[in-house]
């Protein structure tokens, strides 16, 4: 068993994010029925859909959280459950999704915006970075050790 696991709410087998989608039911300014099932266990009557990759990045699960509020939720515990078997995929070290946003923060593009065709250049630091004490003496000790 994987460390985090979804299972899906129609077939209860294992669920993978990127193969996952988050579906319910919306009228008249209400929802229900929220499900997190494969892509071909979606609810026939569900009329919204979300992918499961949109919504295990921290931008993507406050965008889907938020949309809900002032909604009518007629019956918010699966859409509870759903969140708290979301939020380790959105919270772990290792998102792919935060670690984009990291690295394009750590050259200077702005979050969420795909870096493109500016590739960072390793082992040159970027102009106007503030170097910590700690980094500083950490490369102070490595030139030490290499004289
Ligand atoms: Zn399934």
């Amino acid at each position: 068993m994987a460390e985090y696991d979804l299972v899906c709410d129609v077939c209860a087998d294992p669920l993978e994010p990127e193969d996952a989608f988050v579906s319910w039911t919306s009228s008249g300014g209400a929802e229900h029925g929220f499900a997190l099932t494969h892509t071909g266990h979606v609810p026939a009557g569900a009329t919204e859909r979300v992918e499961g990759r949109q919504v295990v990045w921290p931008n993507g699960y406050l965008r889907f959280i938020s949309e809900r509020l002032g909604q009518r939720i007629e019956d918010p515990e699966p859409l509870r459950a759903i969140l708290w078997a979301l939020a380790p995929f959105v919270m772990r070290h290792d998102n792919a999704a935060e670690m984009d946003s990291m690295r394009a923060a750590s050259f200077g593009a702005r979050l969420g915006v795909k870096p493109g065709t500016k590739p960072s250049a390793p082992g040159v630091g970027a102009p106007g970075r503030v170097a910590t004490r700690e980094a500083t003496a950490a490369a102070g000790e490595e030139h030490e050790a290499g004289k």
